[in-house]
């Protein structure tokens, strides 16, 4: 019997995760996320899944971000039948987003067929799914709660661990038995960080993997502390008080958003800073609070406290306010300051955000404040360059904005956080370390600095390679 693992996404950079165990010649696939970056690449790469649907015995999602899950629609539409295991938060999660990127792309569609039109060009682009794909995908999921082993095919155990990330995130653990011989293979899908508020650590009791498929976003960065981070984002908000400014916030809708205002909610309550309005501009970031209000089982002992014995609600606060409508989005620019707008989606590359950083990104009294990780060729990673000159829908913008950035916010471990999750995990029986989900650089540093630490062999996947696993 063979066992062999490779990636058809998020080899050697952060996007697009897809990753194949394959048992006997039976394939497994763990997460089919979509590719983001420049327009036609990500189009290229989007419409090629690297494999066969047909071929697939089952999946698995390890969380619902788009880059993880993004692409399960196109597996249906191209044929999938199969079950797609995730923990019931994932299946609702993923679900939302898979039905937001739908309707993103008939827009987009829509939108550059009408410039076509204009033009007088001929128009031949077609969205990658539509919502019935996505529903039906979402139909296909089965929900699987954390630490119930399940046979997903002959001979293979699978089993979800908390993986701290965001709400739902999971390992999944790969049991797989070969004579009476048995291999683990454990994916760490997105590894989060201790003592991120509302969700629960990485889990650490999980039995010995011989072989782990281990993220490596930020192997080559520290993460500054949360309490510098709150002293900076008291700072910045206290000069935008002073200023009578904006901050805007681009933020991924789930758990981010969540965070971020729970973050502004401290800092009143300690009144570093006065109550000021907060703008969440992002439906999407009012269904996930939903989302979030119906998932206890996720929560960490603080939330579990606040929410089940106390009867507060954590997700609602009082300057807090969920936009919906476009009218109210747009609103929104006749609004002065000070005032927050936390949007999506997170790279800038699609949602309201860009319309608001169109509006106010030649504004020297705003703040772009960037949060999380911006992919290389978004917009996002532009402004956080603190590029001068920025095109946003076809058009050319000059920044005048202040941009700030904030990264201790991320849902990814840092490499100590990883080497320290690592190193609290049972690695007695641990042959290998498949690096995925990172930039070179970052795998390179992270590759050197696990084995400066003594742990066992790193290997840098590369797209479509085979390795053997036994
Ligand atoms: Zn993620």
């Amino acid at each position: 019997m063979a066992i062999n693992f490779y990636s058809l996404g998020a080899a050697e950079e952060v996007t697009g995760s897809r990753h194949i165990l394959e048992v006997d010649g039976k394939v497994y696939m763990v997460d089919c996320g979509a590719f983001q970056g420049s327009r036609a690449e990500a189009d290229r790469k989007n419409r090629n899944l690297g494999i066969s649907a047909d071929k697939i015995e089952a999946a698995v999602l390890t969380h619902g971000h788009y880059d993880h899950c993004g692409l399960m629609p196109v597996l249906t539409k191209q044929g999938y039948r199969g079950n797609i295991y995730a923990t019931p938060a994932t299946r609702d999660i993923a679900s939302l987003i898979m039905m937001d990127s739908a309707h993103i792309q008939a827009r987009d569609a829509e939108y550059l067929r009408k410039q076509a039109r204009q033009k007088g060009e001929t128009f031949n682009w077609t969205p990658l799914y539509d919502e019935k794909d996505a529903i039906e995908a979402t139909g296909q999921m089965v929900g699987l709660s954390y630490k119930r082993p399940l046979f997903i095919g002959d001979n293979i155990k699978m089993e979800f661990f908390d993986a701290g990330h965001i709400l739902g995130s999971a390992m999944a653990l790969f049991t797989i038995n070969k004579n009476g011989k048995e291999t683990r293979v454990l994916c760490s899908g997105d590894l989060g960080r201790k003592g991120m508020p509302i969700i629960r650590d990485p889990e650490t009791e999980i039995p010995a993997p011989d072989y782990l498929v281990l993220e490596s976003t930020y192997g080559n960065r520290l993460h500054d502390t949360i309490d510098n981070a709150m002293v900076k984002l008291g700072e910045i908000a206290a000069r935008m008080v002073k200023n009578q400014g904006k901050i805007i916030i681009p933020a991924f809708a789930i758990e981010r958003t969540q965070e971020l205002v729970y973050y502004f909610h401290l800092l009143e309550d300690s009144k570093v800073i006065p109550e000021i309005p907060i703008y969440v501009d992002s439906p999407m970031a009012t269904n996930a609070t939903t989302i979030f209000q119906v998932h206890p089982e996720c929560y960490d002992q603080d939330v579990h406290e606040a929410f089940i014995k106390h009867h507060q609600n954590p997700f609602g606060f009082n300057s807090l306010h969920f936009t919906s409508s476009v009218a109210e989005s747009k609103a929104l620019n006749e609004h002065s300051g000070p005032l927050v707008i936390i949007s999506a989606d997170g790279m800038c590359e699609a949602g309201r955000i860009q319309h608001h950083l169109i509006h106010n990104i030649g504004d020297p009294n705003t703040t772009i404040l960037t949060v999380g990780y911006m992919a290389q060729n978004t917009l996002g990673r532009r402004i956080r360059n603190k590029e001068t000159e920025l095109k946003i829908h076809g058009q050319f913008l000059k920044r005048r904005a202040a941009v700030e950035e904030i990264n201790a916010f991320s849902a990814h471990a840092d490499y100590a956080e990883a080497a320290s999750w690592l190193s609290s995990i049972d690695c007695s029986r641990l042959k290998k370390i498949f690096l995925v989900h990172g930039e070179p650089k970052a795998q390179a540093a992270f590759k050197k600095y696990l084995a400066e630490k003594n742990f066992p062999p790193a290997e840098i996947v590369r797209y479509g390679e085979n390795y053997e696993l036994d």
